[in-house]
């Protein structure tokens, strides 16, 4: 049923985005890459993609702290594929820093591309996606977008506006065949979690060895998530056995948010 859609997956070139990416495309959902990285490393993992799945996969090194490039990264999948049938949003970054020391630029940026990002891109693909009278939105949200921690002022606030987001979209389109959800992972082992780990243990005042340990006392089942578990749920909401969820925030946190 997903065969020869389109998808868009911001943030694709690393960890979550780029495991949606590729269970997407072994759906067979052509799919629009976009995110920093190594070049040629990004090079090889497209190729791989189209190679490994047999669909499109396409490349845009939008900068998605821009709302313009955000919307360009809508037409640009819209003119070379033919559709945006499927919009990930997923980009992210994270900042940990006592509300008082927060570094103006940090929250720009987080609330720039966690959350603004977000509402560029559904502004721009929601009317392709009304006139085909089908489409599914799918934002990367956190167990942040639930509950807070400290020291992670704007990360949390951009995922509770993701939330907001999410339901006021999903409200807006509910009769055009869109869904609007967003998925609330705890701690899923990627880039984005060990670069914290630094600050984390500043913030804290604990070792970086004790950062994990630390971490995962959130989450009952004393586990990682991992970016395949992720993704699946992605997949599932993309089908047709989603179509009457919509609106809905789910959550993907080893028991984080029911403590
Ligand atoms: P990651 O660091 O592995 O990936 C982030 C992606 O965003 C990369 O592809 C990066 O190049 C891209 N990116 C960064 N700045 C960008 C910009 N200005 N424009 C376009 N792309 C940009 O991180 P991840 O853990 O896979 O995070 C993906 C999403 O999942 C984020 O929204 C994050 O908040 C969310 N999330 C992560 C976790 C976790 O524990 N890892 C938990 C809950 C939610």
């Amino acid at each position: 049923m997903l065969k020869g859609k389109n998808a868009v997956v911001t943030g694709s070139t690393s960890g979550i985005g780029l495991a949606i990416a590729r269970a997407l495309a072994a759906e067979g959902v052509n799919v629009t890459l976009n995110g920093f990285g190594d070049a040629a490393a990004i090079e090889k993992e497209r190729a791989g993609i189209e190679s490994e799945f047999g669909v499109k996969a396409i490349y845009s090194a939008a900068d998605l702290t821009k709302g313009s490039e955000c919307a360009g990264l809508v037409k640009f999948a819209e003119d070379t594929l033919g559709s945006v049938d499927i919009l990930v949003n997923n980009a992210g970054v994270q900042h940990v820093s006592p509300v008082e020391d927060f570094p103006d630029d940090k929250w720009d940026l987080i609330i720039a591309l966690n959350l603004s990002a977000a509402f560029h891109a559904i502004k721009a693909a929601v009317p392709g996606m009304k006139a085909r009278k089908w489409g599914r939105i799918i934002n990367t949200a956190s167990a942040h977008a639930l509950v807070a921690s400290p020291f992670k002022s704007a990360y949390v606030s951009a995922k509770h506006g993701i939330a907001g987001l999410t339901k006021t979209v999903a409200l807006e389109t509910a009769t055009f065949g869109i869904t609007v959800n967003a998925i609330c992972p705890g701690y899923v082992w990627t880039p984005l979690v060990e670069k914290q780990i630094p600050d984390t243990a500043k913030a804290r005042g604990i070792t970086e060895e004790q950062v994990k340990d630390f971490l995962l006392a959130e989450q009952p089942t004393k586990e990682f998530v991992t970016v395949d578990q992720v993704a699946a749920l992605a997949v599932f909401l993309a089908g047709d056995s989603a179509r009457s969820i919509t609106g809905s925030l789910q959550q993907i946190d080893g028991g984080w948010v029911a403590e």
